[in-house]
Parts: structure tokens; C-alpha cells; sequence
């Protein structure tokens, strides 16, 4: 077996000891004569399962009691709609734009009330997070809406916006679990878990208890409100069941990594890894403003397309797969989760360095 780096934003790498537990579970989990993938989300066993991941993830997040977990299904997209469908009371929410992610979620709401733009950093095609410390937000809205690290551009909010008391709403599909957050500081995080959790097939969303009611936007699919998913823990129909096994595992296996702390500290050592090069290079260069800088995903570029498109090429065939950048960027990009183990990340150095040189 040989096993490549894999820098693809998404669906992404996963700890290899969880693969191989799900694989020594695949015929018979824990003597139930069947895989998780043929349970009934009726069953005892799976009960066991969704409640253990759920109990965990409280845990490693330290999220408190007035926060429902909930384990949904339709990607961050789906969820999108979701908030504004749950959350526009005076159907009025500020939104600001920080890549596509952003822009798509503020599109969705404006199908369904009056979705503001409070800043953007569209400018620059979002190298940048733009300043949020005084953010035209009116009494009316109803929330503020972000995407705390934006995985096609590369950058990541290092504090959080002044909501000027509004609640807020984050988007954190590609930075989930790479650190630690205080989540009682936001009404609502959400991400989808095939960035840095599991594999495609849920989404996590923590919402405040006060938030889940039955006045949701009339015409509300019943399981896109949030009361029917809470009201049932998640249950309400079949879950992604087996997705949220794994998440499970990676849960476990965060906390035997010694929690978010031991984690973020781990990332925080790669990224340098990574970015200190980009810094010293005369070939490559990364293309967001350094306070901005994700720990997640890293874009950066040669200036040249030829180039950019050689490298790539080369990578792949040394194992270094999925290392192209977003169409709307160019270049290269390297999403280096929680999963990336330090050597990926050396040795796609080390390769940058030897390529530099010989194309110099
Ligand atoms: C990938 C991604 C999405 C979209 O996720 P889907 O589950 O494919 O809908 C949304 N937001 C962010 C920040 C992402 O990285």
C-alpha cells in the first residue's frame, strides 16, 4: 500500500488510525455481526454511536449547555438557506464578503429578505480580511454573518467581527476543530465536515438553544428547520449515519492528540513550515497579506503559468497530489487539515526547494 500527500481542499485527508479502525469495524462493528453502514439509525448500537460523537465533541469544543448539536445533511450549502429561513425575523441579516463562500451564502439570503453587504475585500480578489471593527450594522438585522476561514483564498479571521450586540453567524466548514473557539461568543458555527472532520455528508451546525423555535420564513421545508432536527436529536429522519461514525473516531482521536490546544499548536508548526519558505523564496510566493494567513489553506504562486502548471505536474507524479490552486486564483494551493501529518508538509518543501533549483 502507499499512501500519497493530499492537499485537496475537500474531501480531504483523514488520520490514518481511523481508517484503519473503520476497517478492522467494516464486517463486524464491535460483535454486532454487521458494518455501521447496514445499522438502523434505530438501533441501540447506532443510538450509542451518534450519542458518543456528540458527548465528544461537547467535550473537545467545550461547548455549552445552552448549544444544540446538530448533525445535518445538504452540505454548508444547503445550509446557506438554513440561516436566513431560521433566523430573519425582520428579514434583514449583514453579511461580509470574504471569498466565494461568503458570497454564495449572501446570495442564498437574499432569496429571502434583504441581505446587506458590510464589507468586502472583493478588491483584492479577498487577499485580505477586511477591518470589522466598526461595520455598518443596524438595529434591524437580525444577524451578522461570516466565513471565518476561507478556503479558496487562503485567509482566516483572527478576531471576530464587532456584531455591535447583533448575533453571529460562522461559516467554519475548513477551519472546524483546527483550533480551539469560544463558541459561546456566536449565535450559530456551522461547517461542513469534509474539510476537516470526516468524510462528505454532514454538516455540524451549534446553534443557541433560543434560536431553534417553530418561527421560521413561512414555506420552511420541514427538515430544514432546525426545531424538527433539535426536537429529534438529529434523528428526525436517516442521518448520514456513517459519516458520522467516522466523525466520531476523528473526535476521539483529537482528543488523544491532546485536545484543540495540542492540535492548534501542531497546525501552527506546519503552516511556519510552509509558510516561512514561501517567504524566503525567490520562485514561490503566497498570495495573502501575512496577518490574514490561514493555518489551513495555503495558496501561493510562481508569477508564472507555465511554471505554475510544470510544478504541478512534477508534484503529482512525487505523490504530492491535489496541489492546484482554485480556478479563480491560479496558481497552487496546498490545504494542509489537520490530518496532513508534518512530513507531507516537509517534504512538499523540500520538493518546492530542489524545483526552485532546477528551474531557477
Ligand atoms: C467547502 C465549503 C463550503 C461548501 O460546502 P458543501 O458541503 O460542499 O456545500 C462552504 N463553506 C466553506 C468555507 C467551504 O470550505
Amino acid at each position: 500500500m502507499s499512501r500519497v500527500f493530499n492537499f485537496s481542499a475537500g474531501p480531504a485527508m483523514l488520520p490514518v488510525e481511523v481508517l484503519e479502525e473503520a476497517a478492522a469495524e467494516m464486517m463486524d462493528y464491535q460483535g454486532s455481526g454487521q458494518s455501521v453502514m447496514e445499522m438502523s439509525h434505530r438501533s441501540k448500537v447506532y443510538d450509542q454511536i451518534i450519542k458518543e460523537a456528540e458527548a465528544d465533541l461537547r467535550e473537545i469544543m467545550n461547548i455549552p449547555d445552552n448549544y444544540k448539536v446538530l448533525f445535518l445533511q445538504g452540505g454548508a450549502s444547503q445550509f446557506f438557506a438554513e440561516v436566513p429561513m431560521n433566523m430573519m425575523k425582520n428579514k434583514k441579516a449583514g453579511y461580509v464578503i470574504t471569498g466565494q463562500w461568503a458570497k454564495k451564502a449572501y446570495q442564498e439570503a437574499k432569496i429571502y429578505g434583504e441581505a446587506v453587504e458590510l464589507a468586502s475585500s472583493a478588491d483584492e480578489t479577498f487577499s485580505y480580511i477586511p477591518d470589522c471593527s466598526d461595520l455598518p450594522i443596524t438595529d434591524d438585522m437580525d444577524y451578522v454573518y461570516i466565513c471565518e476561514n476561507n478556503t479558496i483564498y487562503g485567509t482566516k479571521f483572527k478576531t471576530l467581527p464587532n456584531t455591535k450586540g447583533k448575533d453571529l453567524v460562522s461559516d467554519i466548514s475548513s477551519c472546524f476543530l483546527s483550533e480551539p473557539i469560544d463558541v459561546s461568543k456566536y449565535a450559530v458555527v456551522y461547517g461542513g465536515v469534509q474539510k476537516n472532520v470526516g468524510p462528505a455528508g454532514a454538516v455540524i451546525a451549534i446553534i443557541r438553544e433560543d434560536l431553534i423555535t417553530d418561527e421560521c420564513l413561512p414555506g420552511t421545508p420541514t427538515m430544514l428547520k432546525w426545531k424538527t432536527q433539535a426536537d429529534n436529536d438529529s434523528l428526525y429522519n436517516t442521518p448520514p449515519c456513517y459519516t458520522i461514525y467516522i466523525c466520531g473516531k476523528v473526535f476521539k482521536w483529537i482528543k488523544k492528540q491532546g485536545g484543540l490546544e495540542a492540535v492548534k499548536a501542531n497546525n501552527e508548526k506546519k503552516a511556519k513550515i510552509l509558510y516561512d519558505f514561501l517567504d524566503e523564496s525567490k520562485m514561490f510566493r503566497g498570495t495573502v497579506r501575512k496577518e490574514d494567513r490561514s493555518l489551513m489553506n495555503v495558496p501561493f504562486v510562481t508569477g508564472n503559468e507555465e511554471l505554475d502548471a510544470k510544478f504541478v505536474k512534477e508534484a503529482t507524479a512525487a505523490g504530492f497530489v491535489n496541489l492546484k490552486g482554485h480556478r479563480t486564483v491560479g496558481g497552487m494551493r496546498a490545504s494542509i487539515y489537520n490530518a496532513m501529518p508534518i512530513e507531507g508538509v516537509e517534504k512538499l518543501v523540500e520538493f518546492m526547494k530542489k524545483f526552485e533549483e532546477e528551474n531557477a
